[in-house]
């Protein structure tokens, strides 16, 4: 019988799944969006027709439904060989990815307090799965286990200990699954092995996080407790002076209203006023619209301060290296950013920057460059059906 692997992504309304066969080649994938509201709505990718989702139907329902549509229409075997879910969370409890019992399903729940809009729908959809292929085994996948590499120098907030000691207050880092196919795949295409190689890894979607990798080890990232620090992201802020959550309550706001202003109405669509999505900005900017031009601007300009502060933590670097929807296909992104970064020796070549490094295996450094520059695409499916096989293969 041939295995196939069923991953699983459950975001805080949204469900993503795809089936890989043991060639790790993707043989189907669906999914569901606006769950839980009277929009919900699902489809198989490699189809147009919508798949009918009961109202408000939710990450349970959308599971069984594509399931069963995929079932039918014989893209998908009863039985996957092992499960792989996609977990936000992992806290100090997972340092890398686990078969999934009833011990780490407790575990999971006590991390839901770090990641409340992710956990909960991570732990729904492992209960679907759980329910519909009892006897399969089900692995998961930590976003933050990657980043349990940091030191304390870099995972401390210089807080009173004692929020650490008591209430867990620390850097955990996310996107991992992300930044860790970039230490392997940009490895690969310098022709290293990951154990050897240190580089700078940006992933740039609507979320966005850079990390520095050294040896393959991440030992410094961006995102911090929650998502919400560092770069310029599509709705989130990144980085402010925590004086503005108290400024702005005692201007009127309550805490949930600044909470939600930093978390859905800021960055690119904040400062632009427009949207958070890049593309569209880089064209009103085109037209003339200040506003996304200076948006556009700040995100490239955050980025290379951050570029330059991830080198603190190298003591050589191999790569610098973009991804997500932004970094694989923004080349003015990465010349913005680029351009800010000649006095550390970065030089990008701009044929091949237009090409998304198309030409030569993901590079666009330009010959003076003092470091590579790479463009690779993110796969982090791939990552999490690896992890199943590999976890699976023990059981
Ligand atoms: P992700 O979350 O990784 O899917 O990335 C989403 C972001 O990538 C959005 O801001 C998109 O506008 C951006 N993006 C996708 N394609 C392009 C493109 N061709 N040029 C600029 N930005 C893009």
């Amino acid at each position: 019988m041939t295995k196939s692997i069923l991953v699983v992504n459950c975001g805080s309304s949204s469900l993503k799944l795809a089936l890989f066969d043991e060639n790790e080649k993707k043989i189907a994938s669906a999914s569901a969006e606006r769950l839980n509201s009277n929009d919900a709505s699902a489809r198989i990718d490699s189809d147009e027709r919508i798949v009918a989702l009961p109202k408000g139907a939710d990450h349970k329902q959308a599971l069984q439904v594509l399931v069963s549509t995929l079932r039918e229409r014989q893209m998908m075997p009863d039985t996957p060989t092992s499960v792989g879910h996609r977990v936000v969370h992992g806290g100090e409890t997972f340092r890398e990815a686990v078969l999934i019992n009833n011990d780490v399903i407790s575990a999971i729940k006590d991390c839901a307090s770090l990641a409340p809009l992710h956990n909960p729908v991570a732990l729904a959809g492992i209960e679907a799965t759980l329910e519909q292929f009892p006897d399969t085994p089900q692995i998961a996948v930590f976003d933050t286990a990657y980043h349990q590499t940091l030191a304390p120098r870099a995972y401390l907030y210089a807080l009173p200990e004692s929020y650490y000691r008591d209430w867990s207050v620390r850097r955990y880092g996310f996107h991992g699954i992300s930044h860790f196919f970039m230490a392997n795949e940009a490895a690969k295409r310098l022709d290293r092995t990951p154990a050897t190689t240190s580089i700078i890894s940006a992933h740039l979607g609507n979320g966005c996080s850079i990390t520095a990798i050294k040896d393959g080890l991440s030992v410094d990232t961006s995102m911090g407790l929650t998502p919400l620090e560092g770069l310029v992201m599509g709705t989130r802020s990144g980085d402010i002076d925590p004086s503005i959550f108290s400024y702005l309550c005692s201007r009127g706001m309550s805490l949930s209203e600044v909470h939600r202003a930093l978390n859905h109405e800021s960055g690119l669509l904040g400062i632009s006023g427009q949207t958070n999505d890049m593309r569209t900005l880089c064209d009103l900017a085109d037209h003339g619209h200040e506003p996304s031009a200076l948006a556009i601007e700040i995100f490239c300009f955050r980025l290379a301060k951050y570029v330059g502060a991830m080198m603190a933590s190298l003591n050589q670097l191999d790569a610098l290296v973009f991804t997500g929807g932004i970094g694989e296909n923004s080349s003015r992104v990465r010349e913005k950013t680029l351009s800010h970064l000649g006095l550390l020796g970065f030089g990008i070549d701009a044929d091949m920057n237009e090409h998304h490094g198309g030409y030569s295996d993901g590079r666009i450094d330009d010959t003076a460059s003092r470091f590579p520059v790479l463009v690779i695409p993110t796969n982090e499916e791939l990552v999490i059906a690896r992890e199943a096989t590999r976890l699976a293969a023990n059981v």
